[in-house]
């Protein structure tokens, strides 16, 4: 304390001094009690008592009518004081206990917030990961995607049913909706979040997003498919970003190149996207329906990417190997599908690179669990 002082001291010399500190310290008396979780015996208790101590000070020059930054400059000097104090061993230790990933891993702080206690770590070997929650991802043809992490549910391309789901043991039925359409498996809940790559009815249907929105859900398409979806939707473009609670949304472009592989060239370039989703510090890749284009090099990591690999409207097999080994994720999921076989797509591309093939069956799910970093 006696170094924070002398701060105060060379600024407005010992009398003033000595009472500010006197003022701060009836202040942070007064806050203590009032501070959520002081008074638990907790592993944050230090950073509770900084903060309060510090906020106490900060009221106090406040009341001395300066201004946030002036305060701010004031307690960042003091707090910097103190730490000079610490031999560098000393604040090595230190720097290495409080931002070390037991410290700074969310989900721990987060539940320790909620339950008041911190949970148990197994092994060194665990203190050194940062655990994720996993994210499951499901696939119904050709491109609708659903993924589902921390009760967060998110579908891509719900759209087009009427022959998907004949056998499916628990359709349920939608006939009576003003689109006919076949049915959908009950257990598809409402989304928080809906994106859309391209009106193209096998991607855009009104009357799918309809069954799995619910009020606040928020729908990203780009500005061609408000003439199936209605207004109510957010319009995205390639390039733009969109965040939601623990997602972030980046449309990419998708489009028929010249030279690429599919024999309809009906993508044009701007007017449909892909999506870049990050959610739980993965990255999902969904391509929409696309060639192999430059941009997906860019990308950044990938972890799991969804490709087409159907030929005809988007990219057929042997490009969909190129395009996966120049994104280079873990994982490739393929979809619009068609008649190729992934298999194929897994030969081309397991024996050039350490990217993983999984090919889904309709509504099957791929859990990608703890990743380590
Ligand atoms: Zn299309």
């Amino acid at each position: 304390m006696a170094r924070s002082k002398s701060v105060l001291i060379s600024r407005y010399g010992k009398g003033p001094a000595n009472s500010l500190i006197g003022e701060s310290r009836r202040e942070y008396e007064a806050l203590t009690p009032r501070i959520p979780y002081i008074g638990e015996k907790n592993r944050l208790l230090i950073f509770l008592l900084a903060t309060g101590r510090y906020l106490a000070i900060y009221r106090v020059l406040q009341g001395k009518n300066l201004t946030f930054e002036e305060a701010g400059r004031i307690i960042y000097q003091m707090n910097a004081a103190e730490l000079k104090s610490i031999p560098i061993l000393g604040r090595r230790i230190i720097g290495y206990l409080w931002f070390s990933s037991w410290f700074i891993q969310p989900s721990r702080l987060r539940h320790f917030l909620r339950e008041g206690k911190p949970q148990r770590c197994k092994s060194r070997r665990r203190l050194n990961m940062r655990r994720r929650m996993p994210i499951s991802i499901k696939w119904f043809p050709p491109s609708w995607i659903q993924i589902n992490a921390r009760n967060t549910l998110l579908f891509i391309d719900p759209a087009y049913l009427k022959t998907y789901f004949k056998d499916y043991p628990k359709r349920i039925e939608f006939s009576s909706w003003p689109d006919p359409i076949d049915g959908l498996p009950e257990e598809l809940e409402q989304a928080d979040l809906i994106l859309v790559t391209h009106h193209h009815k096998d991607h855009c249907k009104r009357v799918t997003v309809n069954r799995l929105r619910r009020p606040d859900t928020l729908v990203i398409a780009p500005k061609r498919c408000a003439k199936e979806l209605g207004e109510d939707i957010q319009t995205i473009k390639p390039g733009e970003r969109l965040s939601r609670a623990n997602v972030v949304i980046e449309a990419v472009h998708a489009y028929n190149t010249e030279q690429g592989r599919s024999t309809r060239k009906q993508h044009h370039k701007g007017e449909g996207v892909g999506y870049l989703i990050m959610i739980e510090g993965r990255t999902i890749y969904h391509a929409g329906d696309t060639d192999f284009i430059p941009e997906m090099r860019a990308f950044g990591q990938v972890d799991v990417a969804l490709l087409p690999i159907g030929g005809k409207f988007t990219m057929d097999i042997s490009e969909a190997a190129e395009a996966a080994i120049a994104i280079d994720p873990k994982v490739v999921i393929p979809m619009h599908r068609f008649e190729a076989d992934p298999r194929r797509l897994a030969d081309e591309i397991e024996t050039r690179s350490d990217i993983k093939l999984i090919p889904l069956d309709i509504g099957e799910t791929y859990c990608l669990k703890d990743v380590t970093v």
